[in-house]
């Protein structure tokens, strides 16, 4: 069978951009080698213009879990420095709270709704280009497969095999300076105004689900998802530590936050099953010289990967996902003006 599209990777770049096809009628393959849905915790939530763009897509309501239309939000940071936005007028900033996981699901149903068909445990392992089409090769645990299809996306992902094998240049900067834990804790209730906001013993104020900088660091807090009595905390250092080999454990996520804080915070351990614990080494700052290669194109962190500090991830991903599936559709539907397709490139201003 020779597919119009198959897209490599069901991460929430390539959900999106598969509902985006399926929107204008076009057939999407989307090939995801993870077995299930899930994975690590990544994301905490939307911000800038792609909250008002999913909010178009009638997504608003299912991510936020309540009825829209979103609201701007009055205060954000600005590389780590609290940025008071109350006062301007026409604010664009919009922020939505949401773990990835529930991003991820809300796209995946609403492809698979569309009529998108999604088949896990399927790794692309390598393909081949012509004139005409491609040869995409799948591993799969029953055995390896070959399909064709017109056009292939990578959305797989920073290191996407996609993006490597079309030989496309990926520049840019790792910093291995930065070392960040996060985890679920409790932080006791004395020390959290009435607004959310966390009260420090010298007078300073710390907004929840904001990138607050101290001296030693930032500093990150947010209720999030069914986490009961927990908070997720995350401290970012550039301190130099350097890479650590031992497991992280609760009490490095404690001594993380005692240096940024100097010592304000007892955390509690949360007493829910499976508590995140985690210990990020280095941040990456790199972007493809192009996003397309004769008939394959990428999207989302395959195309630019950036560190987390302001959620620049999946602001900019999920509108490569916009900008791409209308552009593509209108390709393969045949109305496109010449040299539309290659106007396709993440640059819409937030
Ligand atoms: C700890 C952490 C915190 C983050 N926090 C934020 C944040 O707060 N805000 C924000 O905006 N962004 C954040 N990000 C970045 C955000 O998670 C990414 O921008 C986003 O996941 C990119 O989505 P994607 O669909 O492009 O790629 P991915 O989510 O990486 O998905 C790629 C998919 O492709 C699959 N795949 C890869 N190779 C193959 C193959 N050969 N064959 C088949 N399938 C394949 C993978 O299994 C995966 O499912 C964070 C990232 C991390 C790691």
């Amino acid at each position: 069978m020779n597919h119009e599209v198959v897209i490599v990777g069901a991460g929430p770049n390539g959900l999106l951009l598969a509902g985006e096809l399926r929107l204008a009628g076009v057939p999407v393959l989307l090939l995801e080698r993870s077995p299930l849905p899930g994975g690590e915790p990544r994301a905490n939530g939307l911000i800038g213009r792609v909250v008002q763009a999913m909010d178009l897509r009638g997504l608003y309501e299912p991510l936020a879990g309540r009825p829209g239309p979103p609201a701007p939000t009055p205060w954000f940071q600005f590389g780590g420095l609290p940025l008071d936005l109350s006062a301007v007028a026409d604010n664009p900033l919009f922020a939505l709270p949401v773990p990835q996981a529930r991003i991820q699901q809300v796209l995946e149903e609403r492809a698979r709704d569309l009529g998108a068909e999604i088949r896990r445990g399927h790794e692309v392992t390598g393909f081949g280009q012509d004139a005409d089409d491609m040869q995409v090769n799948v591993r799969t645990a029953d055995g390896d497969l070959r399909l064709r299809t017109r056009w292939l996306v990578g959305a797989d992902g920073g290191h996407s095999l996609i993006r490597k094998q079309a030989g496309i240049p990926f520049p840019g900067s790792n910093d291995d300076r930065f070392v960040s834990h996060m985890g679920h804790a409790v932080i006791p209730a004395d020390r959290l105004d009435s607004d959310g906001a966390l009260a420090l013993p010298d007078g300073r104020r710390l907004m929840p689900f904001a990138h607050n900088r101290l001296p030693g660091g930032v500093f990150t807090f947010a209720r999030l998802g069914d986490t009961g009595e927990a908070y997720l905390v995350a401290v970012m250092e550039w301190a130099g530590r350097g890479r650590e080999a031992a497991p992280v454990t609760f009490a490095d996520l404690q001594h993380a936050v005692d240096r940024v804080l100097d010592g304000a915070l007892p955390l509690g351990r949360p007493t829910r099953p499976s508590p995140l614990l985690r210990r990020l080494e280095g941040v990456t700052i790199r972007q493809a010289t192009r996003y397309r290669a004769g008939r394959v194109l990428l999207v989302g962190d395959a195309a630019h990967v950036h560190p987390a500090v302001g959620g620049p991830g999946l602001n900019l991903g999920l509108q490569d996902a916009l900008n791409l599936g209308w552009k593509l559709a209108a390709e393969i539907r045949g109305w496109a003006p010449p040299g539309l397709l290659d106007t396709y490139l993440s640059l819409i201003p937030i």
